[in-house]
């Protein structure tokens, strides 16, 4: 405890000591301008003690002390005040306290015994001065040592009694000691606070670069995420034209429209080509809309139309493929009479595409897919699907409204897709300024919502 108290605070280097040094120095510059200005006129002020006890001594110390050691003491403090002792502050203020200390010593030797008291005045000058002025505490116990010294010099030569000049001794030691003690507390706590002040400045600069640096990766990621959409965008609307030629063309021999097709499995190979054409061109179409969005050029209309209407023509799309895979499909809540809503009814019927095809594709076998409309408590309309499929762990919940996300699973990986539908659907829910609510659990069941808040319901008509 003892040892940790008076370990001192010790500098690796001696760059580091040489810039508190100069640091200290510039912090104390003004306290001990004024300091050494105020000493100035302390010491100028015994003059009038010099010619009150003074006697037959009293013109000559008046003189050395007015004509003297002040004009020496002025000298100096005119040259720090300049900044011409920069460096060498510790020679000015010996210096500067020498004068006041020999001038005494000077009064002390010649005007015995007129002048015995004056050592102790002096002293408590000088000391205080000292304490203000020196910059370390090693300096602090030259100068203290320095004073005892000159102390015992006067108090040997004056008429004082013994008693008195021991007991004066022992009380300026131990002032000095006191001094010096706290000098070192002092100057401890100076370091350690330069130390504490260096290192919090070292830490704000790494701070300040790794911002910087992170601005920077954060800038270059923007403009490489750019990159990539705009590459996305013009291959996707690349594809498109050739697509819709191959839908076009094997949708004529699907059909026949010119004429029967010889051999027979010819037509069926037409069928296949356009069934994956047209699942191509979704995905073509999905990758386009993502990256048109991601440029902030996506569009939408607004227009007014019956969402039961669009909801009935999601369900009906989406029928062919529930069919095939067992799942039967049921409507609960308000279907009947019609509900006008103010948006975009593609990318709304889009949207609801995408979850109830969702529903369908995570769905387990001879499942059931619901879809509920219904009024919030707010007047907000929400179109819900519910299933009962493979469900979705919490943590994925989140992740697969962002593009090219799809929840960890073998079951969900061997259903195809890119993870693009939901981001899409977050998308057009938020240019209504509505919200895609994903509700599961796992091996339960789904529930995705599309709500359209109460500002795009143009009018309720007979909804029921
Ligand atoms: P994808 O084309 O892959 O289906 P989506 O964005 O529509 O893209 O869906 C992202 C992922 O979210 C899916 O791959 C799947 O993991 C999960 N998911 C979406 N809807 C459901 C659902 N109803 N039940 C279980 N998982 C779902």
């Amino acid at each position: 405890m003892i040892a940790e108290i008076f370990q001192r605070e010790r500098f690796d280097d001696p760059a580091t000591a040489r810039a508190f040094r100069v640091d200290s120095n510039e912090r104390k510059f003004a306290t001990r301008r004024f300091f050494l200005i105020a000493g100035i006129m302390l010491y100028a002020s015994y003059a009038w003690l010099d010619h009150l006890i003074g006697g037959p001594f009293g013109p000559k110390f008046v003189a050395v002390r007015l004509l003297v050691a002040v004009p020496l003491m002025m000298g100096i403090t005119a040259c720090f005040c300049m900044g011409l002792c920069k460096g060498r502050e510790t020679l000015t203020f010996l210096s500067y306290m020498m004068v006041m200390l020999l001038s005494v010593l000077y009064m002390c030797l010649v005007g015995q015994p007129v002048a015995d008291y004056y050592p102790f005045g002096m002293v408590v000058i000088v000391f205080s001065m000292s304490m203000l002025l020196l910059p370390s505490m090693r300096l602090t116990v030259g100068m203290s040592l320095i004073v005892l010294a000159m102390l015992s010099i006067m108090l040997t030569y004056s008429q004082i009694g013994r008693e008195a000049a021991y007991a004066s001794l022992y009380f300026v030691s131990m002032c000095c000691l006191v001094l010096v003690v706290g000098m070192y507390f002092l100057e401890n706590t100076e370091r350690k606070q330069y130390v504490y002040k260096r290192d919090l400045e070292k830490m704000v600069s790494t701070l300040r670069e790794s911002e910087q640096r992170a601005m920077d990766l954060y800038h270059e990621a923007k403009q490489a995420e750019v990159a990539k959409s705009e590459f996305l965008a013009v291959v996707s609307h690349e594809l498109r034209t050739p697509m819709n030629a191959i839908i076009g063309f094997s949708d004529i021999i699907q059909t026949e429209m010119m004429g029967p097709v010889q051999p027979v499995q010819y037509k069926e190979y037409a069928t296949h080509i356009n069934k994956s054409g047209v699942q191509l061109l979704g995905i073509i179409n999905d990758i386009l809309d993502i990256s048109r969005a991601d440029m902030d050029k996506i569009t939408f209309e607004s227009t007014e139309f019956d969402i039961f209407e669009t909801l009935g023509n999601a369900i009906v799309s989406c029928s062919a493929n529930a069919e095939d895979a067992g799942i039967a499909i049921m409507r609960t809540g308000l279907k009947s009479g019609s509900l006008a809503v103010l948006g975009d009814e593609a990318r709304i019927l889009q949207a609801l595409i995408n979850i109830i095809g969702n529903a369908i594709k995570f769905s387990g076998e001879a499942g059931v897919v619901t879809v509920d409309t219904a009024f919030t408590a707010q007047g907000a309309v929400t179109l819900a699907v519910t299933d009962t499929g493979i469900g979705i762990s919490p943590e994925d919940i989140e992740q697969i409204k962002q593009p090219f996300q799809q929840a960890e699973g073998a079951f969900a990986r061997n259903n195809g897709g890119l993870g693009l539908g939901l981001a899409i659907c977050g998308i057009v829910a938020d240019a209504h300024e509505g919200e895609l609510r994903i509700e599961s659990e796992l091996g339960v069941g789904t529930t995705v919502s599309l709500i359209l808040p109460p500002e795009c319901i143009a009018n309720q008509g007979q909804a029921a």
